[in-house]
């Protein structure tokens, strides 16, 4: 390929950046969410399990929203900065909990406060910044691929950075500090929110020179001023703080919430008339494939719960000079996609016409994870409570699970953006989400499986009663996902390629 097809708009780098730096706000605020409940708030691991998963479940159910304003009334800018100050607030909301730790009349509704505004921000940021690196080019240039690896980078690069930089000023054994990680989280925000205020105008520019991002030029007018924005993204942060407390404290209902989204999504596709049989064969492999990635995820996004009870409590993470932070392990994911992104883009070229299709990659990720679980379960064979293992088991299992991630995800939306008919493609994206949602609202149910003091959970009938027996649980799920998936792929390429 010559260097000018290779070329990128500076745009891309703007989004990089812009994207790196919330990233590093999320994963960073993540890396620590249930050290500083269990630690400074003094829950216990089950709630702070069961609030992880109500917590992600969300930030990843309101880009549905998110999308669907910028589409219609906002246009993708405005929506990056709205809830990317909605998230900064969030973290500085969080900051005070933090502070104010020992007091929990004060601490409880900051905390919430701070998870709903996360939240809120959240899902009009994420869309609408993923969105936009598309629109940089013509439909169908070939660059588009690359770009995405590039925009893929970037947040890895946030997703490394975050955990240890919050990790380094937040986990520093006084529940005092947590707050610093928090702090850290909000000025990265910030620094994204700026990145994009300064850049978006010159450099985010169409094809043609348009600038790009702005509202439909339909849209009315009185929903894009200043105080309407922040009344209506106001009352949105109180109906996800609420959703989020609700979901937790009160009846958890987000399960069955997703379940009404999926189901109505499906109704709303496949009643309409306009579609051909074949447009609807390949609407089915999106919902097949969403379902499959729910058990990649529940099982991959154990990293912010459960492995880091591990990696805290379980790991031996004294190297003499130094003890490396819980937190830090959250770094690791990331740190393999930047240096293994490259080997499996290079690895897909050399292999040609033999590079399997989307399903088999998928089944692959599936086996990869299982493979990451099954070697964890090795090194804790045997090993009695409260002894501490190496750190090398938690660094390979994260390095197989990222070579799953790479096999899953990446495909994964470029899957469905392909099979989509156009006239869904968004309400269809909203099926991946809602499955990635769904999965990560699952995390925190297995994570609260979590054995410890000798303590016997189960699920559907499976008992753990110590960390093998835990491990075993993701093998399994994950291995079966994956065997089921392989045998039905050759059944999913037809229905793709019909
Ligand atoms: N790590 C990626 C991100 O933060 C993908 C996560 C996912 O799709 N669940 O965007």
């Amino acid at each position: 390929m010559s260097s000018t097809t290779q070329k990128h708009p500076k745009g891309l780098y703007v989004l990089f950046a812009t994207e790196m730096w919330e990233r590093f706000n999320y994963y960073g605020m993540r890396a620590i969410l249930v050290l500083f409940l269990t630690k400074a708030l003094l829950l216990d691991k089950v709630f702070a399990s069961q609030l992880y998963g109500s917590y992600t479940g969300l930030i990843y159910l309101t880009p549905l929203l998110g999308g669907y304003i910028a589409d219609r009334y906002w246009g993708n800018n405005r929506s990056i900065i709205a809830g990317g100050l909605v998230m900064a607030i969030g973290e500085f909301v969080l900051f005070f909990c933090g502070h104010f730790y020992e007091n929990a009349a004060i601490a409880t509704p900051l905390f919430y406060t701070g998870l709903g505004c996360m939240i809120a921000g959240n899902g009009f940021f994420k869309p609408n910044i993923s969105s936009l690196v598309g629109q940089l080019y013509p439909k169908g240039d070939k660059r588009i691929d690359a770009a995405y690896t590039i925009f893929y980078m970037g947040i890895n690069t946030g997703g490394a950075l975050g955990p240890f930089v919050c990790g380094l000023v937040g986990e520093t054994g006084r529940s005092g500090d947590f707050k610093w990680a928090f702090f850290a989280g909000g000025v990265a925000m910030l620094i994204s929110v700026l990145t994009q205020m300064l850049f978006q105008k010159k450099y985010l520019k169409d094809p043609e020179g348009n600038a790009l991002g702005e509202a439909p030029a339909n849209a009315p007018k009185w929903f894009q001023k200043l105080p309407v924005m922040v009344g209506f993204l106001f009352l949105l942060s109180l109906v996800t703080i609420a959703l989020v407390y609700i979901d937790v404290k009160v009846v958890s209902y987000l399960f069955y919430l997703l379940l009404g989204c999926i189901t109505l999504i499906a109704f709303i596709v496949f009643s309409d008339k306009t579609l051909n049989s074949i447009e609807k064969q390949k609407i089915l492999v999106i919902f097949v494939v969403s379902f499959f990635v729910i058990f990649f995820w529940s099982a991959f996004e154990q990293a912010g719960a459960s492995l880091t009870f591990f990696a805290e409590e379980q790991t031996n993470r004294n190297l003499g000079w130094f003890t490396v932070p819980a937190s830090f392990f959250q770094s690791l994911n990331s740190i393999f996609v930047v240096g293994f992104a490259p080997v499996f883009a290079w690895l897909w070229i050399k292999l040609g016409k033999y590079e399997p299709s989307s399903p088999y990659k998928m089944a692959a990720g599936l086996m990869l994870l299982a493979l990451g679980y099954f070697w964890i379960a090795t090194g804790v064979n045997g090993v009695g409570a409260g002894i501490k293992v190496s750190m090398i088991w938690l660094i390979g299992m994260y390095m197989m699970h990222t070579f799953g991630e790479l096999c899953l995800s990446p495909i994964g939306l470029s899957l469905v953006n392909k099979l989509a008919p156009v006239k869904f493609g968004s309400l269809l994206m909203a099926v991946w989400f809602t499955a990635n949602a769904f999965a990560n609202k699952l995390a925190g149910v297995f994570s609260a499986l979590y054995p410890e003091n000798g303590k016997t959970t189960s699920f559907l009938g499976y008992q753990i009663s110590n960390l093998h027996e835990f491990f075993m649980f993701f093998v399994m799920m994950a291995g079966t996902a994956s065997i089921i998936l392989f045998f039905l792929s050759r059944k999913l390429q037809k229905l793709m390629n019909s």
